[in-house]
């Protein structure tokens, strides 16, 4: 294979390199990963928000749990940084009320303002 000069398609490098492989766009795998970093940036900006906002709410109630908590209002979650607006729609329970998945965790309302914090169910394995 003849080595054929490019350059690297990640914006912030476009280094030349040689390469024989016609379908290597960049100098290397740092400059792969960085280029896809910052597309998702850019392209996915709403989903990448989405995403730390989520994670940052499971960690919130995963802390709450950690400590004890088994039910928590909306204005306190608010304090803590509790983003309500990336909530995904909710399931219902066999009681009809709202449960919000986080995680390993439900967000179950009980009123406008309270919540209860309680495990996922895990899968029971079924007995012969
Ligand atoms: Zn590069």
């Amino acid at each position: 294979m003849k080595e054929q000069l490019k350059i690297c398609a990640n914006p912030y490098c476009l280094a030349d390199f040689e390469s024989t492989n016609i379908k290597q766009k960049y100098c290397s795998l740092y400059c792969k990963n960085q280029a896809a970093y910052w597309y998702r940036q850019k392209v996915y900006k709403w989903e990448v928000e989405v995403q730390k906002g989520r994670l940052n709410n499971i960690k919130i109630l995963e802390d709450l749990k950690l400590r004890g908590y088994c039910s928590i209002n909306s204005i306190e979650l608010f304090k803590m940084g509790f983003d309500f607006k990336i909530a995904l729609v909710p399931d219902k329970d066999e009681m009809q009320r709202q449960v919000y998945r986080y995680g390993n965790l439900y967000l179950i309302r009980l009123s406008r303002t309270d919540f209860e914090i309680t495990d996922v169910p895990k899968f029971k394995i079924p007995i012969n």
